[in-house]
């Protein structure tokens, strides 16, 4: 088990779009649960997917945060930057036997219950010149582990069905790999994100085991819908953040995340907010909130 005296959370959006209220609503929440233990809080940019990446979102979303006063500790980390690290983990998993090359494609797999036709697992398959992506096997299907907002969890990962790709047949690295590579790598103790990626968490325990590393603890925050019940997110069209009233935005967030703030901050500023919210983070009612 981690240290609670090293807390080390981190937000880590994936740049396709400014931020909106769901994401300050999991950038505040990681970063009060943070402070609020006397920790530090780390920002990375998860921008490994070029095609889904529009040139200013990056800059965008910095610009956010810092004038939202969200300020990391450490420099922020670029997972563009990073494809050594992530090849180099690759080849440990591919040495081990705990990834695979494998060149079915969807409507191959769908055809076949979404299992492999070639058994690409037990057999490598794929011919020279052919793309292929590279699976991480997941083992145990079994899956046990304590969320530190909703407590015990148990997931049932259907083994070679679902195996994750950790290396698209483009060529760009997956979220599953890099997301852990660079949590190891940052020393990142705790995650606080939102309760859409909670499915995600028994694959990556799994890479986590077998890149030999402690795993961090998790907590899933619910995620902000809009009326239509839907998360907001770039595809449902949250509207971007308005940097022009930052309190206003911050307050709203705190609400949101269940935390009571007193009218009175709406007058004061963002550093008088934030340390209220501080002081008073209380990370149980969270619950509260819609999911
Ligand atoms: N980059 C992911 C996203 O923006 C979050 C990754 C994580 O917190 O594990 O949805």
């Amino acid at each position: 088990m981690n240290d609670l005296h090293n807390y080390r959370g981190r937000f880590a959006p994936s740049p396709t779009g400014p931020l909106h209220f769901g994401s300050l609503v999991t950038a505040l929440a990681s970063y009060l649960e943070a402070k609020s233990l006397g920790g530090q809080w780390l920002i990375r940019i998860e921008d490994i997917d070029p095609l889904r990446e529009p040139p200013a979102a990056t800059s965008q979303i910095l610009n956010s945060l810092d004038v939202h006063g969200l300020f990391p500790d450490a420099p922020v980390l670029f997972q563009s930057r990073r494809h050594g690290a992530y090849h180099a983990a690759i080849e440990h998993l591919l040495s081990k036997g705990l990834a695979y090359r494998c060149s079915c494609s969807r409507k191959q797999l769908q055809a076949n219950h979404g299992r492999h036709p070639q058994h690409c697992r037990e057999v490598d398959a794929v011919t020279p010149g052919q793309p292929f992506a590279i699976r991480f096997a997941l083992h145990d299907e079994q899956c046990y582990w304590q969320d530190q907002l909703l407590g015990p969890q148990h997931q049932i990962v259907r083994a070679e069905i679902d195996d994750p790709v950790i290396l698209r047949k483009e060529g760009f690295f997956a979220y599953q790999l890099a997301v852990v590579v660079d949590d190891i790598e940052q020393g990142i103790t705790d995650v606080v994100r939102g309760s859409d990626l909670l499915d995600m968490t028994a694959q990556q325990l799994q890479i986590y085991q077998a890149l030999e590393a402690t795993p961090p603890r998790w907590l899933h925050i619910p995620v902000i819908v809009n009326d239509q019940g839907q998360k907001l997110s770039k595809q449902n069209h949250a509207p971007a953040l308005n940097d022009h009233t930052p309190v206003e935005n911050l307050f709203n967030a705190l609400n949101a995340l269940h935390q009571k703030p007193p009218d009175s901050l709406l007058g004061g500023s963002v550093e008088n907010l934030l340390k209220w919210a501080c002081e008073h983070w209380e990370r149980d009612a969270i619950h509260l909130t819609s999911r």
